[in-house]
């Protein structure tokens, strides 16, 4: 089997331990900067896309600035499968609470989120944390809650009573950071994900 070709956002924030994780899993990394990394004159040229934490505010602003928020958007409203993690949630969003002046979000996933929900950067936590697909141990960094799901999506995990992870088809989005442990549940379903959804023309290339 050919190794699937994960797109990294690196326009800010904690990407190299993204890297490390999904190449650990035997996957291809490519850092996304421009809308050019991400389609070719022949289409997507990534199997998969995760988006990092950092600071949702300033990933926007510099999607924009470089031209990537519409490729990006159309590219996983297209169905390529995606994982956002923390800052990378937010970007997800349909609707952001407490967002940052003229703060903008892909609106791709059908939820709405509180930026900011635990509390300072002096409440970051490691916790463990039970999923539906099983217990993993995670850091909490400024992270944001999920205040309400709709229809199409499935809650993935819960600290105490808040929503910290869901999934809506091919896209996944946890308000924590599996890649500051090294937990690969996250990575390793983003990566099984993609090989189902991998045209055969992509997987021969
Ligand atoms: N609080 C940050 C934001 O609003 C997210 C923090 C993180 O990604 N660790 O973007």
């Amino acid at each position: 089997m050919s190794a699937v070709t994960v797109g990294v956002l690196a326009l800010q924030g904690g990407v190299r331990e993204h890297v490390r994780l999904l190449e650990e899993l035997d996957a291809r990394t490519v850092p996304l900067r421009t809308p050019s990394d991400l389609v070719g004159p022949d289409g997507l040229r990534v199997d998969a896309l995760v988006l990092p934490g950092g600071e949702s505010s300033t990933i926007d602003r510099l999607l924009r600035i470089f031209g990537l928020f519409e490729p990006l958007r159309d590219a996983v409203a297209g169905g390529l499968p995606t994982l956002g993690t923390c800052a990378g949630l937010i970007l997800l969003a349909r609707e952001v609470l407490d967002p940052a002046p003229g703060q903008q979000s892909l609106g791709v996933l059908d939820v709405t989120v509180r930026r900011n929900a635990f509390g300072s950067q002096v409440d970051s936590a490691e916790l463990d944390l039970d999923t539906v697909d099983g217990p993993v141990n995670v850091a909490f960094i400024r992270a944001p809650q999920v205040v309400s799901v709709g229809p199409g999506v499935d809650v993935l995990a819960r600290r105490d009573q808040a929503i910290v992870g869901v999934r809506q088809g091919a896209i996944t989005g946890i308000a924590f950071h599996p890649e500051l442990t090294g937990e690969p549940l996250f990575h390793r379903r983003l990566l099984e994900t993609a090989t189902a959804s991998t045209p055969p023309a992509r997987s021969v290339a």
